[in-house]
């Protein structure tokens, strides 16, 4: 067996509730610390709740929104990730919307990934992650252009790797099929994120032969898999109607986690798994390193498709 894929983590928030605050940079020596303790090799930093400007008025506090750290906290960042031999990426703000229908909202969209693309480069950052954004009177083929026009637009600016990451979401923007158009037309990478598709397909993975279906259906149309998708997420989901409810452990979901690492290693990609499990510093980090290894893991499988969600439909 080849071990060739990196373990990384859903890192540390960098966002701030004002501009005086500093960022907690022992903390994030020790968030790097215990990675590495775990033979982790990525911190994915987390800017979801970022919003632009340079205060934050009541209402936005309110929402739990917060600030982007400076540049030049970001250049500190860089020196303690070299420090510690650790690669950093950086997750997009949630308010990303490319579908939006006002162009005060893509406006501010271009400028959120501008905003992270800035500061991932000021660290030293291999990558910037990021969702597309919500449907509205819009379906995903009408937006086809649109989006890859911005992305377009995006990727010309900038110097770091952008990747865009499937939606969990039914809602959402980022089916497989519409992420890989994206990518054939806009030369644009994919963060493929196992349990969104699992959640978005309501529980379409479930053995190793999905996971080698899947991984065959974006190579049949870009190439190699690790050279499109350089980055991946992993966690336990909980999924009903709508696609995503939320994040579980590795071990409180029915997607087969495990069976998805077996194949990739059987392959041997050579790309990032991120793990965005809730209890990622309570034992999934752990779990998923010994996976990586080859090494034998005890694997609970449970049911987690909410039923009640699926009544309310109908
Ligand atoms: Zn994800």
């Amino acid at each position: 067996m080849i071990n060739t894929l990196k373990l990384g983590v859903s890192g540390i928030n960098l966002g701030k509730s004002s501009k005086n605050e500093s960022i907690d940079f022992k903390a994030v020596r020790r968030e790097f610390e215990m990675l590495k303790n775990v033979g982790g090799e990525v911190d994915e930093l987390i800017f979801t709740d970022c919003v632009l400007g340079e205060e934050l008025p009541m209402n936005l506090i309110q929402r739990g929104l917060k600030l982007y750290p400076s540049i030049e906290e970001m250049k500190k960042i860089r020196e303690i990730a070299e420090e510690m031999k650790v690669k950093v990426g950086g997750h997009a703000s949630f308010l990303v919307n490319f579908a939006s229908s006002s162009e005060k909202v893509k406006r501010a969209s271009r400028g959120h990934l501008t905003a992270l693309c800035r500061r991932m480069e000021a660290a030293g950052g291999i990558y910037a992650v990021t969702h597309l954004g919500f449907l509205g009177e819009k379906s995903e083929d009408e937006l086809k252009d649109e989006i890859a026009m911005e992305i377009e637009r995006i990727i010309s600016k900038i110097e770091i790797q952008l990747l865009i990451e499937n939606s969990g979401k039914r809602k959402g923007v980022g089916s497989l099929p519409f992420i890989i158009d994206l990518a054939e037309k806009t030369g644009v990478k994919i963060c493929l994120d196992w349990a969104h598709l699992h959640a978005y397909g309501r529980g379409t993975i479930r053995n190793s032969e999905d996971v080698r279906r899947i991984i065959n259906e974006i190579e049949k149309r870009l190439g190699e898999f690790e050279d499109w998708v350089p980055v991946m997420h992993i966690s336990g989901i909980k999924y009903g109607f709508g696609g995503e409810l939320e994040h579980l452990g590795l071990n409180e979901s029915d997607l087969p986690w495990y069976d998805i690492i077996k194949v990739l290693n059987e392959i041997g990609v050579n790309s990032i798994i991120i793990c965005e499990s809730p209890k990622r510093w309570n034992g999934d980090l752990k779990l998923l390193k010994k996976a990586i290894l080859g090494e034998k893991v005890e694997i609970k499988k449970l049911g987690q498709r909410s039923i009640l969600d699926w009544i309310e439909k109908y």
